[in-house]
């Protein structure tokens, strides 16, 4: 069967994604072309990894788009002023009813650890500028050398976002993003995020935040214990004396000891520690110090080069019978899952691409990005049997849909006019 009718065959059938694309509105005022069209060529542009707006205006070009899109070629502007019109939240609509369907499906069962869903927020910075400017820009002053060889200073515009994702042991989602507004803190975007996710999938959909080092603090762990969610935190040294404290605690236990892939791990607890938050209550660290070696080349000879490296870990009050172990997995999971989600998505789904410079268009471009990447995700990992037994890789998937697209006698149309 045709590649690409199977993907969206699957689609289709299992989340209903061509009602759900229709479904979708924008704010145009006189619309020439028909949104489905447009919709349909932006969600079929990230699937396929098509990098830009004018890599998907040549393609809508092609006979197989258009019989697949129902619709002659459409031109970039046309598209980057759907973006610009488009509505954020008929996208995140779509993403959710995605994820809701996989929880539904029972496919977050395996992600989880220790009983807990977890997901992990993190924030990426889209792309900078020097010259361009939209209301939605954050800017910096950066000192740069001038061709003169003297040292200048300038203003650099940039765009940021934080990400809600949920990664499993054979394919990871972004349940929703949220931009960080000019001068704002990456904590208060990200709780913005946590209300939105509790709104739209509910507080049950899953158990605990894991966040990097900056997040701990008394008010951010404080609002997501009160939305209905425990916080596993990395600790930094530098900060705070409930580091230190847990540290000088803990070196008169017992620590929990084991081997794990070639790393000798010892894990301790303190509990009943205080915070900069009072209203917080007692909260626990959980200490990670890992040894292995590694081995290095040098001058042609294999050298062992024993290393360490210590974690610590804060948790909320919320989870506090969680085992340490399982807070040490959370803990370290969160490295995977960064790597694989960003990793895809900044080189094949054009991550930090500005596509159109508006804070519309830049929202829900990377809404239907992060669908691409989802679906695909989940097309190649659940469903193909070639991808899950590694006789195919996600690049070759891609480029087989390419080839597909070119049988366009095979193709139907994903709408009708
Ligand atoms: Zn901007």
């Amino acid at each position: 069967m045709n590649r690409l009718r199977q993907l969206w065959h699957y689609l289709d059938k299992v989340f209903d994604l061509s009602v759900l694309v229709r479904q979708v509105r924008d704010r145009r005022v006189f619309p020439v072309i028909p949104a489905p069209a447009l919709h349909f060529s932006l969600l079929s542009g990230a699937l396929l990894r098509i990098p830009s707006l004018l890599d998907l205006s040549q393609k809508t070009r092609g006979p197989g788009w258009q019989r697949l899109i129902g619709h002659g070629p459409i031109s970039d502007d046309a598209l980057g002023y759907a973006l610009e019109h488009g509505r954020p939240e008929d996208w995140r609509s779509v993403l959710a009813t995605v994820n809701r369907t996989l929880k539904a499906n029972k496919q977050f069962e395996r992600a989880k650890i220790g009983g807990q869903l977890v997901v992990t927020l993190d924030a990426n910075e889209q792309f900078k500028s020097r010259s361009r400017c939209c209301p939605g820009c954050s800017a910096r002053r950066i000192k740069i050398p001038s061709p003169q060889g003297q040292e200048q200073e300038l203003t650099e515009y940039f765009h940021r976002q934080v990400y809600a994702h949920i990664s499993g042991p054979d394919f990871c989602v972004i349940l929703d993003l949220e931009p960080i507004g000019p001068g704002e803190e990456e904590a208060r975007a990200a709780l913005r995020l946590l209300g939105r996710l509790r709104r739209v999938y509910g507080v049950r959909f899953f158990d605990v935040v894991t966040v990097d080092a900056w997040y701990a603090t008394g008010p951010f762990l404080r609002a997501v214990e009160k939305l209905g969610w425990g916080v596993v935190s990395v600790l930094k040294q530098e900060r705070y004396t409930i580091y230190q404290e847990a540290s000088t605690l803990a070196a008169h236990q017992q620590a929990l000891c084991w081997e794990d892939q070639g790393r000798h791990i010892q894990l301790r607890e303190v509990r009943d520690l205080d915070f900069t938050d009072p209203a917080l209550g007692k909260l626990r660290v959980v200490m990670a110090d890992e040894a292995w070696t590694q081995t290095r080349v040098v001058g042609g000879q294999r050298v062992p080069e024993p290393k360490t490296s210590h974690w610590r870990w804060l948790t909320s009050p919320r989870i506090d019978s969680l085992p340490a172990r399982v807070v040490w997995q959370i803990g370290h999971q969160r490295w995977g899952i960064e790597n694989h989600a960003f990793n895809e998505l900044t080189r094949h789904y054009g991550l930090e691409h500005c596509a159109r410079h508006d804070p519309v268009a830049i929202v829900v471009w990377l809404l239907i990005r992060v669908l691409g990447f989802v679906l695909f995700e989940l097309f190649a990992k659940l469903h193909l049997k070639t991808v899950r037994l590694g006789h195919q890789t996600l690049q070759d998937l891609r480029d087989c849909l390419l080839l597909a697209l070119g049988r366009w006698e095979e193709l139907e149309a994903l709408w009708s006019g």
